[in-house]
């Protein structure tokens, strides 16, 4: 049984499904229990989805705890936490809920787990409100290779709203320490590729059209640059349902990796969906930043628990990134200052996080 518990108010700023995810991997990894009132008071359907579910239950079993008030719709949880064990384990939602939240809460744990470990993770790959199973594969993945988190990811099956069916295969090795991280220049953009994508029974022409009026929209913008947008049907055998959609990605000559993404839905023309994503990608290019607007919330629990200060130039400060600092600094010593930047070279909004983190020590190796 874990010494210390921590209670924490689900409803506090984003109030939604991150703060679960951020604070059972923080307690898991601190070998500390966790109790969480209100969950997702925030969300027009409070309390824990199929997805938030899972994802616990994944830590549960990771770290042999126990997990009380875990049903769907309850609105408090406990998670008792013990040692995090490497081996084999499978989370499914069940649902299209998103193979690559269940990876979000799980992988910090797994790296700090006394032998490798493989998740086979199911349920959607391509799901709204979350990163992309592509987005994990061509931003995550370099970013937080910086701090030392390597890990390979099988993508066995593409999964869509509402069936999901998608299946990842996330192989990893335990590490000592995780290495700091600074992200403080920008430089300029130098590269502009994507992917926009059909499944099923859906025409091709639509994924041509995304693709289309994507490189429309950002050529009104960025004319010098080469983009190349590739537009695809995904294989029979690689995807399960119906689904469509676009990614694009930018890359800087320091390094910096930025995506945007969007989804097709039924009632909305695919030019649309290609203008949404390019929209989302220049927004995350104009400022000086070294990270998307979605990687800024995903740095704080490798920030937190990092062997040193880790300082990271961004745009304009999520409520997601807010709410993760908070509960880094609820759950953990890390101690984390935002600072407005001196920009000359934007308009934007650029901030710098800096955090101290905990050198958090795998203790098995
Ligand atoms: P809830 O249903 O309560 O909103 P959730 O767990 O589904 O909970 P959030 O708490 O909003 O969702 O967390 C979503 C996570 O997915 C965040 O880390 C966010 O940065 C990331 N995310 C959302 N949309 C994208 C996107 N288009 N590209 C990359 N990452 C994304």
């Amino acid at each position: 049984m874990a010494a210390t518990t921590f209670e924490l108010d689900g409803s506090i700023m984003e109030g939604g499904g991150q703060i679960l995810r951020v604070s059972a991997a923080l307690s898991c990894i601190q070998g500390a229990s966790i109790k969480i009132n209100n969950v997702r008071a925030g969300r027009s359907t409070p309390g824990l989805r199929p997805q938030h579910l899972s994802g616990l239950e994944l830590v549960r079993d990771l770290c042999a705890g126990q997990l009380e008030g875990g049903e769907v719709g309850s609105t408090e949880v406990t998670l008792t936490t013990g040692k995090i064990k490497g081996g084999d384990y499978t989370a499914d939602t069940k649902t299209a809920g998103s193979v690559v939240l269940l990876m979000q809460v799980s992988l910090p744990c797994v790296l700090f787990a006394d032998s490798p470990s493989v998740l086979c993770l199911k349920g959607g790959t391509n799901a709204e409100m979350a990163p992309q199973i592509d987005y994990t594969l061509t931003v995550f993945k370099p970013m937080v290779e910086r701090f030392g988190v390597h890990f390979d990811c099988d993508l066995k099956m593409r999964g869509y709203y509402p069936k999901g069916g998608g299946e990842i295969i996330v192989k990893t090795n335990p590490v000592k320490q995780l290495t700091p991280v600074t992200l403080t220049e920008r430089g300029t953009i130098t590269k502009i590729y994507g992917r926009a994508f059909v499944a099923g029974v859906l025409p091709h022409k639509l994924a041509k059209d995304m693709s289309a009026a994507a490189v429309r929209y950002i050529r009104k913008e960025i004319k010098d640059l080469y983009i190349n947008i590739q537009s695809v049907r995904e294989k029979k055998d690689e995807s399960f349902g119906n689904g469509n959609g676009i990614i694009l990605v930018a890359e800087s000559s320091t390094g910096c990796v930025f995506a945007a993404s969007a989804l097709g839905k039924k009632g909305v023309y695919a030019d649309k969906v290609g203008c949404e994503a390019a929209e989302m990608l220049l927004r995350n290019t104009r400022h000086n930043g070294c990270v998307d607007e979605y990687m800024q919330d995903q740095m704080i629990i490798f920030m937190a628990l990092a062997n040193g200060t880790s300082r990271i130039r961004t745009g304009p400060l999520t409520l997601h990134t807010q709410t993760a600092i908070h509960i880094a600094e609820q759950l953990t010593k890390a101690k984390f200052t935002v600072t407005k930047a001196e920009d000359q070279d934007s308009n934007e909004d650029t901030h710098i996080i800096e955090c101290q983190g905990i050198g958090m020590t795998n203790a098995s190796l």
